[in-house]
């Protein structure tokens, strides 16, 4: 079976991990800090905060963020739960704004028209996660400006986009936000087993977010509340949690994050080979808006119903069978079991729920190789005949 997505683990990769293993630290050592500033100085940030997941890095931004219970997050409904997720961890209320059916991004005229009657209503949301679907920015000009105009602090989720680039400057600078989370779970654009990082410009919110992943304890006397009692001595300040990455783990990373361009090339590479090869079919390919450069974490493909009677669960399987691993990305959050619970219902995004009923994503990572490509470009002619 070809996978939708793969690592790509070099010799290099492995002897950092092991030499770290051989040395004093496996975690709290040298590494971390290193990774952090690699990371940070090649995407413009000033400060660069890793943890164990972009699911955690997501909960520290938004308690750094000071979002409580009372407090609403909002996001879209095509992306991992777990963006949605973080708002519930801090008990807040969460709600979605519908994508752009061309992008599958954020809407930023959905946003507008929802941020205009949740003023009337006096239900503004604390904070935004706007998505980088599939490695591509969200129109992150247009998104600040309302945020900047109703007082919304912005997380960029760009789990998917380390390496790519919005108007020229790396995704993670923070340029239009306060806090940018990437994750570095195997299928992502680089690893580290499991892990996340949030990058910020703001000393304040990095302090906080550190503080967080490490049980909110401190060792630094000038955030001390009382006097140092020696250098034994830390104060738990706030009820933080244990969200360290180790050391082994940030080794990878580091030498996972050398080959950042590398692998964003090689995936553009595979992109543009299959908008060629699937032009003609009865899809709808990934559109690139001018103003970005993606990552392609992802390449979806929608079967397109004005020219194909062939439901998308027919393709899917065919080409399951044929031993393409297809996925889909992504189920719209608000139709899952826990969110229908909280009063969520089929109906209520449509652009989400349209472009989830005719997704596909095919086979998208760096490793990925020509003969493979042409396997499964040859599938999926033949599932679509
Ligand atoms: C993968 C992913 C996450 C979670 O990342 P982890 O590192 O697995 O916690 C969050 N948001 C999006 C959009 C993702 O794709």
């Amino acid at each position: 079976m070809i996978p939708y997505g793969h690592q790509d683990i070099s010799q290099s990769d492995v002897d950092a991990v092991v030499q770290v293993l051989h040395s004093d630290f496996l975690t709290q050592g040298p590494m971390v800090p290193r990774f952090e500033q690699a990371v940070a100085a090649r995407v413009g940030a000033n400060y660069a905060v890793a943890v164990n997941s972009a699911t955690s890095a997501l909960h520290v931004a938004c308690l750094a963020l000071d979002l409580r219970p009372g407090d609403r997050l909002w996001t879209v409904p095509n992306t991992f739960v777990a963006s949605a997720n973080c708002g519930r961890y801090c008990g807040a209320d969460v709600d979605f704004v519908d994508i752009d059916p061309r992008t599958y991004n954020l809407s930023t005229s959905a946003l507008a028209a929802k941020l205009e009657e949740a003023e009337r209503s006096g239900t503004l949301p604390k904070v935004l996660v706007p998505v980088h679907f599939a490695g591509q920015s969200c129109d992150m000009v247009g998104i600040h400006a309302l945020a900047q105009r109703y007082g919304i602090r912005i997380i960029e989720d760009a789990s998917h986009a380390i390496g790519g680039r919005y108007r020229g400057a790396a995704i993670g600078g923070c340029a239009y936000s306060d806090i940018t989370v990437f994750s570095f779970h195997p299928v992502k654009i680089i690893t580290t087993g499991e892990g996340g990082m949030a990058l910020t410009n703001d000393r304040e919110l990095a302090a906080r977010m550190r503080l967080l992943r490490t049980h909110g304890i401190t060792r630094e006397p000038d955030r001390m509340e009382g006097c140092d009692d020696g250098s034994w001595y830390y104060e738990q300040l706030d009820l933080g949690f244990n969200y360290r990455m180790t050391d082994f783990q940030a080794a990878l990373g580091l030498s996972q994050h050398d080959r950042v361009d590398e692998f964003v090339s090689r995936r553009r590479q595979i992109a543009s080979t299959y908008d060629e090869r699937l032009a003609g079919l009865p899809l709808i390919l990934p559109f690139q808006h001018p103003d970005t450069e993606s990552a392609f974490h992802l390449y979806v493909v929608q079967i397109d119903s004005d020219s194909t009677l062939i439901a998308r669960r027919t393709v899917f399987e065919r080409l399951r069978k044929a031993g393409i691993g297809v996925n889909v990305h992504y189920i719209p959050v608000h139709t899952q079991p826990y969110y229908r619970r909280r009063g969520f219902r089929l109906g209520q995004y449509p652009e989400a729920e349209k472009y989830y009923s005719r997704a596909i994503s095919i086979p998208m990572y760096a490793a990925l190789e020509t003969s493979a490509i042409d396997r499964v470009t040859a599938a999926l002619r033949e599932a679509l005949s």
